[in-house]
């Protein structure tokens, strides 16, 4: 049993860690068209921040660590960042969170660098949709080998995590579910969320349950356990699939009831919940000199401050920042 935990107590071990809110993608469910205006170097947490920070965190009992953005590869020397983790003792999992783009030249300098496992964004297995959905003419081909790349260096398990959309890419369902079977991979399919300013729609929202209906053609899903993850995810198989189906579904059943995570943004605040607007300044503190008990005392301040759960359902959304900004 974790030494942390929330005033429901929740226990909570895990921390997503958003090293940068600039991205190489613009996709449609994440950042609005136009931009978003980018912190200055200067507001970025430096990797002895971070480090600091996730030190302080995992003497209070958090032992899980996630590297997210934006996109984390597009900041440079994130294997150093991932390498100064892996000396936290407390820390005994460290994962990353990319869409893959520059995957292929990082996977075996990461896992040398002590990052365990990957999860990988991809909507789409068409060129013509991948630069739709993502805003960029990147060749899909890039995330596809990124996701070899991980795949050959044991960054293992590779997780796919695909956000359907209806008229979009809801078509690719069995296609992806299809490769679970035949290739071995982890997917998971992601309920479109809710947020503001991107150009998504909400009759594009698909429900797990119809996920599962499309689903169908493929055979049976089996629930299984694979334990591979700190997430809400359920896990399914297909018959004879070597891979994994998973479902997340952030609107349609919240998961709040069983949540376990913090965010740190990269402005170094201390985020409870991804949908609510609270968060506690940890940069200004740090760079004001505040003592490693002080930094706990701030760590504890957030995690008594995680609400009970979101209210996307009742059309509640955050009123600032675009995920790339909090970090997803
Ligand atoms: N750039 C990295 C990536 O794309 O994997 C990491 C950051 S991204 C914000 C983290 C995850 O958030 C991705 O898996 C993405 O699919 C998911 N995400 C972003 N906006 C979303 C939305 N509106 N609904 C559901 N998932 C979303
Ligand atoms: Fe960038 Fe990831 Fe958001 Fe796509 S989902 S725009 S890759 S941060």
């Amino acid at each position: 049993m974790t030494g942390l935990s929330d005033s429901f107590q929740r226990p909570i071990n895990y921390l997503r860690i958003s090293v940068t809110d600039r991205c190489n993608l613009r996709c449609m469910y994440c950042m609005p068209a136009e931009g978003v205006k980018l912190l200055s170097h200067q507001d970025v947490l430096t990797y002895e921040e971070i480090y600091t920070i996730a030190r302080a965190a995992a003497e209070l009992g958090i032992s899980k660590v996630r590297i997210t953005g934006g996109e984390p590869l597009v900041r440079l020397g994130l294997p150093e960042l991932i390498w100064m983790l892996r000396g936290i003792d407390a820390i005994d999992d460290i994962s990353l969170t990319t869409n893959g783009i520059l995957l292929s030249r990082y996977a075996s300098e990461l896992k040398r660098a002590g990052l365990r496992r990957v999860n990988i964004s991809l909507d789409t297995l068409r060129q013509d949709r991948f630069e739709f959905i993502t805003g960029s003419d990147y060749p899909l081909s890039q995330v596809l080998q990124g996701i070899e790349a991980s795949r050959s260096v044991s960054l293992s398990p590779v997780k796919l995590n695909m956000v359907v959309m209806a008229g979009i890419n809801d078509d690719e369902l069995a296609s992806f579910a299809q490769k679970t079977i035949d290739e071995g991979w982890h997917v998971r399919f992601i309920e479109l969320m809710p947020f503001r300013g991107v150009s998504t729609k909400s009759s594009q929202f698909v429900p797990v349950s119809q996920m599962r209906k499309r689903l169908e053609v493929l055979g049976k899903l089996e629930p299984c356990n694979p334990s591979i993850g700190n997430g809400p995810a359920k896990y399914f198989r297909f018959p004879k699939a070597k891979g994994t189906t998973g479902f997340i579904t952030p609107v349609s059943e919240h998961f709040c009831f069983q949540c376990n995570r913090l965010r740190l943004t990269a402005d170094g605040k201390l985020r409870p919940c991804l949908m609510a607007d609270d968060e506690v300044d940890l940069k200004e503190p740090l760079r004001g000199g505040v003592s490693p008990l002080g930094l706990k005392r701030l760590i504890e301040e957030a995690v008594t401050s995680k609400p009970l759960r979101h209210g996307l359902r009742e059309g509640r959304k955050p009123r600032a920042g675009t995920i790339t900004q909090v970090g997803g």
